[in-house]
């Protein structure tokens, strides 16, 4: 299969060729000639599996054909994304694509002031993270009534950052004859409602079942006590020094001092998470592209949906609660074919996560280091349990004397 086999046309062809990007991906394949012929695309698909031009390049192809100009504050293609990281990406891969369309970025972070002079002139495609979106709607700096397209991107991300108040307001501003297309990882009931609100009688593609993790992603799970988990991550990640490595913890303050201890133990890394000023966000997504910094410690909200090519290992230092955040998390390795492997540690509070996990991928994770913590603790609970226990304060009632 070929991008032209998709009915792409020479010089796309070669444009994308010049990318990199000499054969459709799974989804690509799949999503594109539906899309092309202007149905509305339901895609279930992780990062890194090339989704963004799966929705991207029919947009393009669409906006380039049509020759009409956005009207002065007008939209004719939106895109909305979860994240500024996200969002920024999008815009990138959208510009490497389109060659010559008037694409805008609006995310929260950066000054509304240069926005709303850009989206005065008119704009074909803008890619925008909800929230920044509803501020410029209600400075009307933005109409979306010749608003054609519609693209919601990473949909299970931006339920479980309560965009979809943002989006009931968004949708019912758009124009009527809308072509929709939405990509989601993962596929839990609400999506599927948010689907049957805003497309229309969809084509679904799928290129792995909601929730499977990337195939080519060697997965493991360390059982490792609390206080040994940052000895244990310095000793792996000593084992591959010159490679690139995302590691996940669940709390901001969590994240800058794992960034702290290992900056110490001589690494150099670099953190993101949302006390970061999207500045400083920024610079070290940037450092950790050119491979300044080799360690990038992650909150989910601020790794969501950023793709790095060459992030060989993705430590899941802390657990999510959210099970499905762990296949967005390993998703960020093995990106566009490459091998890469996920390592997980697990405490004796976080079982109930790894159990939730394994659920979810519909797998175990294979053991690289210490017992699960589920038999031991319940061996030491059996007996215990066994023995009645009274409660505190409690003493047994006394029969009343009639
Ligand atoms: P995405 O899932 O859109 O974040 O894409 C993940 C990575 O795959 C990006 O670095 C893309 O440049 C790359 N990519 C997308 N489509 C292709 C393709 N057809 N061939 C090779 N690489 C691709």
């Amino acid at each position: 299969m070929t991008f032209t086999d998709l009915g792409l046309k020479a010089p796309l062809v070669s444009r994308l060729t010049g990318l990199g990007m000499s054969k459709p991906t799974p989804i690509q394949a799949k999503a594109i000639p539906h899309a092309l012929q202007g149905r509305d695309v339901l895609g279930i698909a992780q990062t890194g599996t090339g989704k963004t031009a799966a929705f991207g390049l029919p947009l393009v192809i669409a906006m380039s054909a049509d020759t009409a100009r956005p009207a002065p504050r007008g939209v004719r293609g939106l895109v909305l994304a979860p994240t500024r990281e996200l969002a920024t990406q999008i815009v990138a891969t959208l510009q490497a694509l389109s060659g010559d369309l008037r694409i805008s970025l609006v995310v929260g972070g950066k000054s509304i002031n240069v926005q709303i002079k850009q989206l005065a002139r008119g704009t074909d495609i803008l890619v925008a993270t909800p929230g920044r979106l509803i501020d410029l709607i209600d400075r009307r700096a933005v109409d979306l009534g010749q608003t054609r397209f519609l693209v919601l991107d990473e949909a299970d991300q931006m339920l479980d950052i309560g965009f979809v108040h943002a989006l009931r307001r968004i949708a019912p501003l758009l124009g009527k004859q809308r072509q929709t297309m939405m990509f989601s990882a993962t596929m839990p009931k609400q999506i599927a409602a948010l689907a049957r609100d805003y497309l229309s009688d969809p084509v679904r593609v799928e290129v792995s079942p909601p929730g499977r993790a990337a195939e080519k992603v060697a997965q493991s799970v360390h059982f490792v006590a609390k206080d040994q988990k940052q000895a244990l991550l310095i000793d792996l990640l000593d084992g591959h020094r010159d490679d690139r490595a995302l590691v996940f913890a669940r709390t901001k303050h969590g994240a800058e001092r794992l960034m702290k201890q290992l900056e110490r133990a001589g690494f150099a890394a670099a953190s993101i998470h949302g006390n970061k000023s999207q500045g400083q966000r920024d610079r070290a997504l940037a450092a950790f592209r050119d491979g300044t910094v080799r360690v990038l410690v992650a909150t989910d909200v601020a790794a969501r949906g950023i793709d790095i090519p060459g992030v060989g290992h993705v430590y899941n230092f802390d657990l999510p609660n959210v099970p499905e955040n762990y296949v967005h998390r390993i998703g960020r390795t093995a990106r566009a074919g490459r091998d890469g492997r996920a390592v997980a540690f697990c405490t004796s509070d976080e079982m109930g996560e790894l159990r939730a996990i394994e659920k979810v991928l519909g797998a175990r994770v294979e053991i690289a280091g210490g017992t699960p913590w589920t038999s031991a603790r319940e061996a030491a609970k059996t007996p215990a349990k066994r023995r009645p226990r009274r409660r505190p304060g409690r003493r047994p009632a006394k029969k009343m004397a009639a």
